[in-house]
């Protein structure tokens, strides 16, 4: 394979090596919990129970029902957001209250506050784009020989994948989150696994409670289409975070995550999510001071650093496959085509692959054209 990285890209950096190098120029009160953040949850909060209790009470004009719809949609996201924040323990310090915050916040998308701080804070956080040890990293090519499902996904017609794959962003988080109990929920004590239980087992009883006291066509505008958006809109980030980036062997923030630009208004809206390669290096500190990070981050390591608007990074996860190959390529199985990944060889503004020779793999397959 060509070495087409540039020396420096070569060795890598912990998180806690990057951070050691940027606190000394933030500002103290950075790191400091800020309680107030909880206003905005507060109006989410409010706007999601009026928009269920409108669509409960009075019978709408469809359209209006659409628009109830979409707003509780954008609010649940900002609540996962914001539960995200709390249970890095950024807004609250006091743990029963910061798990109490979190377990609200999260209640629309249906995960509990136990489960997430192990499935994001421990192991996401700590293992990022790990091939084994990440859960949200996406298989390479040795497991995809492995497995019967990943061949069959690879064997769809590329458009057809890309469509789906996009589809799918607005039920993946659920999907995963409902993974991600299955797999972890044995790691937990027996005290533990119960609360666990409880945690997901109420948010989905308040749910199923409200379509059994409504009726099924009110309950598919109170949550099943907001629930829709809010995964569509996560994922949006989620997907983009990580995944155009590549496999490392050390858990570098800057060669593993890339932040995305947004509208102002949209990081207000949601809380400046779109500083992740910044939220690797201090998950602890108050999102508001992220873009102080970034432009400390630019000055000490520009060719490092990667950033693109998020309509970019959106078309650049349609074009490229989702499979890792040698741990920095990304390699669509059918064709046998590699494309790059970020620090790598991908341009997003020319997006090009190469052909590689895959036999050895036996992925059940030969190589097409
Ligand atoms: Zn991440
Ligand atoms: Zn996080």
């Amino acid at each position: 394979m060509e070495n087409n990285k540039p020396a420096e890209q070569a060795e890598f950096h912990s998180f806690g090596w990057y951070a050691a190098r940027v606190s000394p120029h933030m500002p103290k009160k950075a790191f400091k919990a800020v309680p107030g953040r909880l206003w905005g949850g507060l109006i989410y909060a409010v706007i999601a129970l009026g928009g269920i209790f409108s669509i409960a009470f009075f019978d709408l004009n469809i359209w209006l029902k659409f628009l109830i719809a979409g707003v509780l949609g954008s609010s649940f996201a900002s609540l996962g957001f914001l539960g995200h924040e709390i249970l890095h323990g950024t807004v609250v310090r006091k743990r029963w209250l910061r798990n109490f915050l979190g377990a609200v916040a999260f209640w629309p998308l249906t995960t509990g506050p136990e489960l997430w701080k192990k499935w994001h804070n421990m192991e996401h956080h700590h293992h990022t784009q790990d091939e084994h040890k990440d859960p949200d990293a996406w298989p390479s090519v040795n497991k995809l020989a492995k497995s019967r499902f990943l061949r069959w996904m690879y064997r769809i017609p590329f458009t057809i994948r890309a469509l789906s794959g996009f589809i799918a962003l607005a039920f993946t988080f659920t999907l995963h989150s409902s993974h991600m109990f299955v797999t972890y929920i044995k790691d937990f004590n027996k005290e533990k696994q119960v609360k666990v239980w409880v945690q997901f087992i109420l948010p989905w009883a308040t749910w199923i409670g409200l379509l059994l006291w409504i009726g099924p066509v009110k309950w598919i505008f109170a949550f099943l289409l907001p629930l829709l958006i809010a995964n569509f809109i996560v994922m949006a980030y989620i997907s983009t975070n990580h995944r155009l980036n590549p496999l490392v062997p050390v858990n570098d923030p800057l060669a593993n995550s890339l932040t995305v630009t947004v509208p102002k208004w949209v990081d207000v809206l949601h809380f400046n999510f779109s500083y992740h390669t910044e939220h690797h290096l201090f998950p602890g500190m108050n999102p508001k001071y992220y873009p102080i990070v970034k432009r400390r981050i630019k000055d000490m390591w520009p060719d490092r650093y990667h950033e693109m608007p998020m309509s970019k990074a959106m078309i650049a996860l349609w074009k490229t496959p989702r499979v890792y190959f040698e741990q920095d390529q990304l390699v669509d199985p059918t064709r046998a085509a590699a494309y790059g990944s970020l620090g790598n060889g991908l341009d997003p503004n020319d997006i090009k692959s190469r052909d590689v020779d895959l036999s050895k793999l036996k992925l059940g397959k030969k190589k097409e054209e």
